[in-house]
């Protein structure tokens, strides 16, 4: 009925029509050199160990630049987390040129250079992976995700690889030359963030991005391209695709960015964060998402502030805040029935963070610590005297204690309660003994155990 002609002229025309409503999309052409007047970059800002790995390459015969988010960071004026450095020698050979470096990775191999204190991550330039020949290395599933990237190429190829054209701006310090091939300083000028090809099939590749999407939204004030978020909440539910263990690292970098309550948000409205942890998105009423009463999001912001200070945080920390409240209704339905505390606790935990690593895979490392955070709590609460000085001395005093805070802010606890634990790591010995001393003279009457007395058996063995 139809020529071949007319059938490509109708699938055309459908295809347009899928597209419509779709985010623009941007794709790689030829690349545009950006000099120094332009982009305004100056070398020294690259950390010592970048510049160290480029030299060692380029001494070595090989092209190498610095891309992705320290390139970004730096335009926008703001301090890279890390240094990626990207090459046309392949791991092996960025191994003979860095003897101690490890090749790490499976679904995408790279090479970790230790220089000095840093760690530079060295990836070499992907390619599509059309070539039969190169199925090994590189593979989609039915659904079009990509299973492993390891086919390499050139940087043309590599740009389209890439997520957003702002993370796909090539550095190249020794020409002091921005080389942009998707018109990423444009979007970087205009505080846009968007996908370098078709949105959805970049997100159907790899969910992933949708995070990363929420992730440079929330920390670097970028604007999402228009139909994105929609787009992000319409499929939110290919998340379920995405290994657990790498939406454990993925959920870590949302969280510890520094901006934990915007990406909170944000991930809440794009359906994301119920994706993510179905149960404790279930368990949250209007008191948890209060910022004055939400031990959430006092925790993220207790977290946003330590990142600010750069103090350490932990990611069990963050897991006892997701997880406590739907942990809490658990205990709370078990505590009216009159059950023993801490079991009740520990069957919840167990109950809890079980099914929530069905999506997110948290280690037992992590786990184990999460449960000791919950388990301390009725211990910092009940204040036996004999416990104080072990319970001061515990490893993970210092998390349980920052816990018991932020549910003292909530109104969970009593003010006084959290106060007192402040006051006794504050004080001196003598003070803290005196102290300890008063709680047992003011404190609950330790309950004895009954001794239960033995019933004398009957000659045949027989319990009278
Ligand atoms: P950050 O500041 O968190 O390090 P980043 O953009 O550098 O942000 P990385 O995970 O370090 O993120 O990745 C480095 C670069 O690799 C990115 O900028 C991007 O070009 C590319 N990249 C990383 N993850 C993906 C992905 N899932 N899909 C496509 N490209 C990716
Ligand atoms: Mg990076």
């Amino acid at each position: 009925m139809f020529g071949r002609c007319q059938i490509l002229l109708i699938k055309k025309l459908l295809k347009s029509f899928a597209a419509k409503g779709r985010p623009q999309r941007a794709d790689p052409g030829a690349p545009r050199l950006i000099g120094p007047d332009a982009h305004g970059l100056n070398p020294d800002k690259v950390s010592k160990g970048a510049r160290q790995v480029v030299k060692s390459l380029v001494e070595a015969g090989y092209c190498a630049d610095l891309v992705g988010g320290c390139v970004r960071d730096l335009l926008l004026d703001k301090r890279p987390k890390d240094f990626d450095v990207v090459t046309d020698a392949s791991p092996e050979e960025v191994r003979q040129v860095f003897p101690r470096a490890r090749i790490v990775g499976r679904r995408f191999r790279i090479v970790h250079v230790r220089v000095g204190r840093e760690v530079i991550e060295v990836s070499t330039y992907r390619a599509g992976n059309e070539d039969e020949a190169e199925r090994e290395d590189s593979a989609k599933n039915k659904f079009g995700r990509i299973l492993r990237d390891n086919v390499f190429g050139t940087r043309d190829q590599d740009v389209h690889r890439r997520d957003f054209t702002v993370n796909a701006l090539y550095y190249d310090i020794n020409t002091n030359t921005v080389v942009d091939y998707v018109r990423g300083l444009d979007d970087i000028e205009a505080g846009r963030l968007r996908f370098i090809g078709d949105p959805f099939t970049r997100i159907n590749e790899d969910p992933v991005r949708m995070l990363r999407a929420v992730r440079f939204k929330a920390k670097l004030g970028l604007a999402l391209d228009s139909g994105l978020e929609a787009l992000c909440r319409d499929h939110a539910r290919l998340i379920r695709h995405v290994p657990p263990a790498r939406l454990f690292d993925e959920v870590l970098k949302l969280f510890h960015s520094g901006h934990g309550v915007e990406t909170f948000w944000l991930l809440r409205e794009f359906g994301l964060f119920a994706e993510l942890f179905p149960e404790a998105d279930r368990s949250y009423g209007e008191k948890d998402l209060d910022p004055d009463t939400g031990i959430v999001l006092k925790g993220l912001k207790n977290t946003d502030l330590r990142i600010s200070q750069r103090k350490p945080v932990i990611a069990a920390f963050l897991f006892a805040c997701l997880f406590w409240r739907p942990v809490r209704l658990k205990c709370d339905r078990h505590e009216a029935k009159r059950k023993n505390h801490p079991q009740i606790l520990q069957r919840a935990a167990f109950d809890v963070l079980g099914r929530e690593t069905e999506r997110v895979m948290i280690p037992r490392r992590v786990s184990t610590v999460v449960i000791e955070i919950w388990d301390m709590q009725s211990r910092l609460e009940t204040r036996r005297p004999r416990m104080v000085e072990k319970l001061l001395e515990h490893r993970r005093f210092r998390a349980a204690y920052d816990f018991l805070l932020l549910r003292s802010e909530s109104g969970e606890v009593d003010s006084g309660l959290a106060k007192w634990w402040t006051d006794i790591q504050e004080c001196d010995e003598s003070s803290r003994q005196k102290m300890i001393k008063e709680l047992g003279s003011s404190g609950p009457p330790r309950k004895r155990r009954k001794r239960q007395r033995r019933r004398p058996k009957s000659p045949n063995g027989n319990v009278r």
